[in-house]
């Protein structure tokens, strides 16, 4: 038999005290103050960011903690209790594309972004870090990271208290694209610093207008799976995926797919010619933005079976269309849809990571253990779960 192995959210003031404790073993002295930021899950509307359509992701209640003691001499002293003996100590001045580089990039890139406010030897910091989102997962733990230390220092430092929350999600992006080196288009980071409690939030990625959503329907949850399967060709496809969504955009005399949003699929597709591959994506990012918006009324009919259906379509898209699932995700999609699941979907860009499942609250157990099964039962790595509750954004702990 094979037991599902679960991710927990950790206990806040738990977790606060032992970081303290280790920050002074680690860096010396106490810290300011802890800070928590969450990770994140896109209920429906995916590879819709970069065409200026919609998503419409909740915070989970896994987030990362950073102890973090505020530094006047441009520094930074930086350490991750999940990488060890990877600490990183230099000036923020110094910071740049890749420099430090590995994971120490998301926290010294939020530092040297927030530093062009305060001037470049002023603002410095030691960090801590404690992350309990799952790294790599596709649940942000990269945007829970950098959202921790941007609110940290927000609140630390007088001369950023003008900045609100989109400033600080805006800052966090651009510490990613331009200093780690990762393509993140802004929804992980608005979700992880302006969640609502409780509620999903409908992003429009063409202004990041945000609308809170409220997650009506108490007797389901949303079981994450992360299949620990990550195909190494998803920065290439990621890649050839714009390109194709661009290309259309040039054949239609548009800026943006969304610039087409309301008008007659079938028509709209017949304006792209014969190109079979560009028609499929195209359909991709339509017929998900209207799922995006059909799946915010049925939460607001709290139809529960509507939310599933409109799921379990999604990833017939995202698999046909888009072509941007894999083995794991369609097994773990499956499975989970024949063990009860009212709807499921891969979650993130693809290629491997997490998949979600809509699941009748009680039932998670059954149906966690059904794919755990099936995976042993194909040689593939145990998946990992965990529930997925739409949980508050990023705070002050401690
Ligand atoms: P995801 O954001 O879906 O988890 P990414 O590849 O975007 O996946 O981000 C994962 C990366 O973020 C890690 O490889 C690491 O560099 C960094 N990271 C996230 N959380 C932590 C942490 N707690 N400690 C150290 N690095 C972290
Ligand atoms: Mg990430």
């Amino acid at each position: 038999m094979s037991q599902p192995i679960w991710s927990l959210p950790a206990e806040d003031t738990q977790v606060a005290r032992a970081l303290v404790e280790a920050f002074g073993a680690e860096l010396g002295g106490v810290p300011d103050g802890v800070w928590a930021a969450p990770g994140r899950v896109n209920l429906i509307g995916e590879h819709t960011d970069y065409n200026g359509g919609w998503c419409l992701p909740f915070a989970l209640a896994h987030r990362t903690y950073v102890a973090v003691r505020r530094r006047d001499d441009g520094r930074l002293r930086i350490a991750s209790r999940q990488a060890s003996g990877q600490a990183w100590e230099g000036s923020v001045a110094e910071v740049g594309p890749q420099q430090p580089g590995g994971w120490g990039s998301y926290v010294a890139g939020v530092a040297a972004v927030l530093g062009e406010q305060v001037g470049p030897d002023a603002l410095g910091a030691d960090v801590l870090v404690d992350g309990h989102v799952p790294l790599g997962a596709g649940l942000s733990s990269s945007a829970a990271l950098s959202c921790s230390v941007a609110l940290a220092l927000h609140d630390l430092v007088p001369e950023l208290a003008g900045l609100d929350r989109a400033a600080l999600a805006a800052a966090c992006v651009r510490a990613e694209n331009e200093v780690a080196g990762a393509a993140t288009g802004g929804m992980d980071q608005s979700v992880s610093l302006r969640a609502v409690d409780e509620h999903a939030l409908l992003i429009d990625c063409r202004d990041f207008r945000l609308t809170p959503v409220a997650w009506t329907l108490p007797e389901h949850e949303i079981l994450v799976i992360d299949t620990r399967a990550h195909h190494s060709l998803a920065d290439g496809q990621y890649a050839s995926r714009r390109a194709a969504c661009e290309r259309a955009c040039s054949v239609l005399g548009v800026a943006s797919l969304r610039e087409v949003d309301g008008e007659d699929v079938d028509e709209v597709l017949a304006r792209l010619g014969d190109a079979a591959e560009t028609v499929r994506r195209v359909r991709h990012v339509l017929t998900e933005n209207t799922r995006v918006l059909d799946l915010v009324a049925a939460l607001a009919e709290r139809e529960a079976d509507e939310v599933g259906r409109l799921m379990s379509a999604s990833h017939a898209s995202l698999r046909d269309d888009y072509e941007v699932s894999c083995h794991e995700l369609d097994l773990a999609v499956e499975t989970a849809e024949a063990a009860g699941a009212l709807g499921a979907r891969m979650t993130g860009g693809g290629f491997g990571g997490s998949a979600i499942a809509l699941v009748p609250r009680g039932r998670e157990e059954e149906v966690a253990t059904a794919v755990a099964e099936v995976f042993a039962a194909e040689g593939l790595e145990a998946p990992h779960l965990l529930t997925a509750t739409p949980s508050a954004p990023a705070r002050r702990v401690s």
